[in-house]
């Protein structure tokens, strides 16, 4: 019988080792400095306020280190990486200059999976695989390191269990979302595993008429087309539900899709047979959460404008950008390059997801910033931004 490949999942004890490559790439001792000064900062007409939970997540801490310990542990091997490690451009090229080599996505080498051997090592990001990705490696017998987050494999055991006791698992996040597609995977484990995957109010809300009084059929399928399991039959598959999230969706729209589910199944079924029709249970992870009450906070203070750092295809960087854009001008950036000049900045507008430059961004008068940053950031993005915003305005760095 072949020998199961080798399969790690808690890192390789050298933690210790790697401590001074990560500082070396993603510490920044200025934003050490901002934190231990009550994460403000205050100059000459101008203060930035730092909300009290910013940057790396405890996962996105933990699949870096493992991805740096890989590369001490087997010097002189191939070492492979499904696709991005985390959505963040700078920390992905910089895994790429360390010598990982991507499998699929933007980053791609070019290499065909097909080829790989027990000699190759394969880094499995923070989101996770596929249940099918999973099996393709395994059967190429490569060593895996597994560095999908806790806090994922938290929402996959829900959604298995949803499948296995016959719910329909109704997923709140983007069904192109690598994390999520991971998630709905794990429902097709069984014969009975079934899903839809709804990205906001609007989806949900059709799931919800359709729920109570049935309707067009093709319609859903049409406008589901990319976010159901295959085979999915709206009037019989919509009879039992489950609720779960893609771990960085925001909040409180997770908190409504949930309500208007449950009221959904009231009406169609009646209120005493909820629980026999629904289940849900918050799969948002604490890190993201935090990180967008840190954000609410902030914004409970008067702030002019507000700065969101983090990769443009990273969610929960998108969803504190969105909810401070709601309430001021707010400007997602990736990074330093983004601040073109005091007068121009190029972002990410929330709304059409485009990317775009606007003028007059930083108004020469006395200004209250409010700043954060996406769980995939590092703390060298977010001082060398802040470093440029000083600059911009004729100030020095603080010593
Ligand atoms: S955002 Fe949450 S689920 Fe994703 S890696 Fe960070 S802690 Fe894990």
């Amino acid at each position: 019988m072949p020998e199961a490949p080798l399969y790690f999942q808690k890192g390789f004890g050298l933690k210790s080792l790697v401590r001074e490559p990560l500082e070396q790439d993603y510490r920044s001792a200025f934003i050490d400095r901002v934190r231990a000064n009550g994460h403000e900062l205050a100059a000459e007409g101008l203060t930035i306020r730092l909300a009290k939970e910013f940057g790396f997540c405890y996962g996105v801490e933990r699949t870096v280190d493992y991805a740096y310990q890989a590369l001490l542990k087997f010097p002189g091997r191939r070492i492979f990486i499904t696709d991005e490690i985390i959505h963040n451009p700078f920390v992905n090229e910089r895994l790429i200059e360390r010598g990982v080599r991507f499998l699929f996505g933007r980053y791609a080498c070019g290499e065909e999976i097909d080829r790989l051997g027990p000699e190759d090592i394969v880094i499995l990001p923070a989101f996770g695989v596929t249940a099918a990705m999973m099996e393709k490696l395994k059967s190429l017998r490569a060593v895996l390191v597994d560095t999908t987050c806790g806090s994922v494999l938290n929402v996959w055991k829900n959604v298995e269990r949803y499948a296995r006791d016959g719910f329909t698992a109704v997923v709140h996040g983007k069904y192109d979302h690598e994390e999520t597609r991971a998630t709905v995977s794990q429902a097709l484990k069984y014969p009975s595993g079934r899903y839809v995957v709804v990205r906001d109010l609007a989806e949900a809300d059709l799931v919800c008429d359709t729920i109570v009084r049935g309707g067009d059929r093709a319609a859903f399928l049409r406008r589901f087309e990319k976010a159901v399991s295959p085979g999915f039959d709206p009037d019989r598959d919509l009879e039992r539900v489950a609720l779960a999230n893609q771990t960085t969706m925001l909040m409180s729209e997770s908190l409504e899709i949930e309500r208007r589910l449950r009221r959904a199944i009231a009406t169609r079924y009646g209120e005493e047979h909820v629980a026999a029709h629904l289940r849900a249970f918050d799969t948002i992870c604490s890190a993201t959460q935090d990180r967008q009450d840190a954000v609410a906070e902030l914004l409970r203070e008067k702030l002019d404008l507000m700065i969101v750092i983090g990769g443009y295809n990273s969610s929960n960087t998108g969803h504190l950008a969105e909810m401070a854009g709601e309430r001021i001008p707010t400007y997602h950036i990736q990074g330093v390059e983004e601040l073109l000049s005091a007068d121009r900045v190029r972002h990410r507008d929330p709304h059409s997801g485009r990317i775009v430059e606007t003028p007059g961004w930083l108004p020469a008068k006395p200004l209250v910033l409010g700043l954060t940053a996406g769980a995939s950031t590092p703390n060298s993005k977010v001082g060398e931004v802040i470093e440029r915003i000083l600059e911009l305005r004729g100030l020095t760095v603080p010593a």
